[in-house]
């Protein structure tokens, strides 16, 4: 168990290169049961993007850092 917590400013994005998805790491990813605040490293090996289905090497990673104005639209979204 760790008790390290992320800041999710921190987290970077990633697309997907085959279907344009954005895996963002505040959200997670519902669909494979990824919970908010999951970077895209702590990602299992085996994890899909849930639209087309990609392997997480079909991701790039964005290196954008997440505003607190985006941070909070995410969550008005979620
Ligand atoms: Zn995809």
């Amino acid at each position: 168990m760790s008790t390290e917590t992320a800041d999710p400013q921190q987290l970077d994005r990633h697309e997907c290169l085959i279907c344009g998805y954005v895996y963002e790491p505040v959200k997670g990813d519902n669909k494979g049961q990824i919970p908010g605040g999951t970077s895209f490293e702590e990602l299992p090996s085996d994890w899909r993007c849930p639209v087309c289905g990609a392997r997480k090497s079909q991701f790039k990673g964005l290196a954008l850092k997440v505003s607190p104005l985006d941070f909070r639209k995410i969550f008005a979204m979620a």
